[in-house]
């Protein structure tokens, strides 16, 4: 077993020690699942948005190296200053640059997967930077210093009662906050985090989409968060995966359509924000005054998957996270079992690329049940994909148990000979089986029964034989 695959095992059991917490992780999960299905059962065309959704995404990453060059043009031609980082460690160099450049104290930063896949946080504190992440949940998982367990609710393992603790805790002493009240939760975030997103020099945000059509990007969200995050400071810095980009406009009709209905189970999300270019402020002092716009386009392994055959499809992913609704193995990680910021069959798809040997266990994460793949907006074939990952991985290459029943199916005579000899040694038989031959084949958590006393065949000739046939 590989280090990896070792340390998956050991952080899938310790989560799996957590029998209540798994419990009520499961039901959060299962019923944004629901809240899905209802709402794509509510759609009269669903299947058609589906099957445009994956075609578009399909052409724009066969042209995605012309797309970028259109969409980094008009963005510039709108205001915008575009940047092309290979990794995330260019990423945040060049955020942490334009922060300093800006001569900023103190960051806002909504929601976003792709900054959380760079640790950019981490990174500008080290840099000397207060980052406060002003999306609820984000704020909650910084505030107990862990990682999002999931990609678009990412404190979905933590309960109202840890939360209003956590609250009471960090925001100042005397403060008490109301488990029994969402309500109250969200005001007490409300009344500590207002006065930072008013004090932000800087604001960053991700990207749902980015129009090449026009150089915009997309932001999708439900706090409005965002939105504060881009409209207080006067730089906006948005980093953006190079895979987010659609041709047209008119895309966003299919695309908005569907992540709305598939992240949340909601016809729309609240607010839909397209920045072409830099927002304009109006200062009653000093008239209107233009904010600035600088796009991180980060590609960090994803042009390594494009340039994979069978995985490329894989980037058309929106981020939606109903792959992660139905897994039963994701349903009984918490999230974090997989060691990495995307969870669940997309993440597992897309670790090899992204994060080389570390991420290459991931795939074994999977029951093959194909229920992410059913479940996909974009059409994505992500179990397919899986059973592809574990083919190609060092770690899962066919064990020699495999290899050595392989080689006997081909040799039919001599496997009935060994098998007739084996049958009549029941202790060896057992042994073999039950103790050696499901570890030898990478299966050791499952029971292989020892063989039968007689064979299928000699079973049949013996009845055939008695019915004189
Ligand atoms: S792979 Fe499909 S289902 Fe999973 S997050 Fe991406 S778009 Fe959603």
């Amino acid at each position: 077993m590989t280090e990896a695959a070792a340390l998956l095992r050991a952080r899938l059991a310790r989560a799996l020690a957590d029998r209540e917490r798994v419990a009520a992780f499961d039901h959060r999960v299962w019923s944004i699942r629901d809240k899905r299905l209802a709402a794509a059962a509510r759609h009269p065309h669903w299947e058609a948005l589906r099957r445009a959704a994956q075609a578009i995404k399909a052409h724009a990453l066969d042209h995605l190296d012309s797309y970028l060059e259109q969409f980094a043009a008009r963005a510039e031609a709108a205001g915008a200053v575009v940047h092309f980082a290979a990794t995330g460690a260019a990423a945040n160099r060049i955020v942490l640059e334009l922060c300093r450049a800006e001569r900023a104290s103190l960051v806002a930063k909504s929601k976003s997967m792709t900054t959380e896949e760079c640790g950019l946080n981490e990174f500008l504190e080290a840099g000397g930077l207060e980052v406060v992440d002003t999306d609820l949940g984000e704020r909650i998982v910084q505030l107990f210093r862990e990682a999002p367990s999931h990609i678009v609710a990412p404190a979905i393992h933590r309960s109202r009662g840890e939360i209003a603790a956590l609250f009471a805790r960090c925001f100042g002493p005397g403060q008490e906050v109301r488990a029994d009240s969402i309500g109250a939760l969200v005001e007490a975030a409300r009344r500590a985090m207002r006065p930072q997103f008013l004090a932000a020099e800087v604001g960053i945000t991700g990207a749902n989409f980015a129009v090449a059509e026009t150089g915009g990007i997309v932001v999708v969200e439900n706090e409005g968060n965002s939105l504060l995050t881009t409209s207080v400071p006067s730089l906006h810095i948005a980093v953006v995966g190079i895979e987010k980009i659609v041709p047209r406009l008119a895309d966003l009709g299919v695309f908005l359509a569907l992540l709305a209905r598939s992240a949340t189970g909601q016809r729309i999300t609240s607010y839909t924000t397209h920045y072409a270019g830099p927002q304009r402020r109006e200062d009653a002092e000093r008239g209107i005054r233009e904010r600035r716009l600088h796009i991180v386009l980060l590609d960090n392994g994803r042009s390594r998957v494009l340039g994979e055959r069978h995985h490329r499809r894989a980037l058309a992913c929106i981020r939606c996270g109903a792959c992660l609704n139905v897994c039963p193995v994701y349903r009984r990680s918490l999230g974090h079992a997989y060691g990495w910021v995307y969870p669940g069959p997309i993440g597992s798809v897309l670790a090899p690329a992204m994060r080389g040997a570390a991420g290459s266990a991931l795939a074994q994460a999977s029951t093959l049940c194909g229920a992410c793949t059913e479940a996909c907006p974009v059409g994505i074939d992500l179990h397919e994909q899986l059973i592809a990952r574990r083919t190609e991985s060092r770690a899962a290459r066919t064990p020699l148990a495999v290899r050595l029943a392989a080689a006997l199916a081909r040799r039919p005579r001599l496997a009935r000979f060994l098998l007739k000899r084996l049958r009549r040694r029941p202790a060896l038989n057992r042994r073999l089986f039950r103790a050696w031959l499901a570890p030898a084949a990478g299966v050791p958590t499952r029971l292989i029964p020892a063989l039968p006393r007689e064979s299928f065949a000699e079973w049949w000739q013996r009845r055939t034989r008695r019915n004189g046939r």
